[in-house]
């Protein structure tokens, strides 16, 4: 049966994780073979094994994003084992502390920049080389409405994703000579589930003008900030991805598309 994504493989970063893995699965879903890379081996192989109903070919790397020889020799390993890299969902981040400017503690923020900037960086070196060599790649950044709008209290998280859609504004331009589009995505508060309870709880005790000190309040005056006056579901985001990674996009790159309830 001919799916739109056969013959294609994915590479997906952060694939042990909530976006990571419902986009994974939307992936297999339409028949691409899927490399899956996560710091966390224990959740990659729960990741992989709940993929195991798709008919596609699936590999697992633990790998840490922020070490670029290491990436390097996964993406190469990828590249050699799979035959190619179509598409790179390029997911991993980390949310980082809360506290105000003056607080916020600086190797945190090294961490953060490390992994989300940096990272994303590493990984979108070594898979652009593979795809300029084939003249071929699609590769969607997972940004967030923090790159955007820069929330109170998320200097190195806000700072961060500032950088993704920066980078993907610069790679776009970089890598369109060789067919290769370059995206992002910016989600702005998903529930329900551990993010959005970290984010309510940690704004709560970050105390700020911006938000209660009650985390029962700040959900409400998170969702009262949204205009469709409701948090997003994970399951709202893999269409997107796969949108942006397949034809009907095929005229957009260097866009980071809001997925916010407005
Ligand atoms: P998550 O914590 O469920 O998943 C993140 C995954 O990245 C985890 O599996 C983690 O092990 C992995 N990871 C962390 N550091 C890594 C490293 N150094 N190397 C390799 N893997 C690493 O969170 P999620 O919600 O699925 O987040 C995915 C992406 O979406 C992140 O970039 C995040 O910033 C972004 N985002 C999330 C939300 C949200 O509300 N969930 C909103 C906006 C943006």
């Amino acid at each position: 049966t001919a799916q739109p994504f056969s013959h294609r493989v994915a590479l997906v970063t952060g694939a042990a994780g909530n976006i990571g893995l419902a986009c994974a699965e939307r992936l297999a879903a339409m028949g691409a073979d899927l490399a899956l890379l996560d710091l966390n081996g224990e959740k990659l192989e729960q990741a992989r094994a709940s993929l195991s109903q798709h008919d596609v070919r699936i590999t697992t790397h633990t790998c840490d994003v922020s070490d670029s020889e290491q990436v390097g020799s996964v993406v190469d390993g990828v590249a050699a084992e799979m035959g190619q890299i179509d598409f790179l969902f390029n997911n991993a981040g980390y949310q980082g502390a809360f506290a105000p400017v003056q607080d916020y503690p600086a190797d945190d923020f090294a961490r953060v920049m490390n992994i989300n900037v940096c990272g994303m960086f590493n990984v979108l070196q070594h898979v652009s080389r593979h795809m300029i060599a084939r003249r071929f790649g699609r590769i969607v950044n997972t940004a967030s409405m923090a790159g955007v709008q820069g929330p109170p209290n998320m200097a190195a998280y806000g700072a961060s994703k500032f950088a993704v859609i920066g980078l993907t504004q610069v790679a776009a331009k970089d890598l369109a000579p060789y067919n290769i589009r370059v995206n992002a995505i910016s989600p702005a508060f998903m529930g329900p589930g551990m993010m959005w309870d970290r984010q309510v709880t940690l704004q709560a005790e970050a105390g700020s003008q911006y938000f209660s000190r009650d985390p029962k309040e700040v959900a409400r005056q998170m969702i009262d900030s949204v205009p469709m006056r409701r948090y997003g579901s994970i399951e709202e985001i893999p269409g997107v991805v796969a949108f942006l990674l397949g034809d009907d996009s095929s005229y957009m790159t260097g866009v980071n598309l809001p997925i916010s309830g407005g």
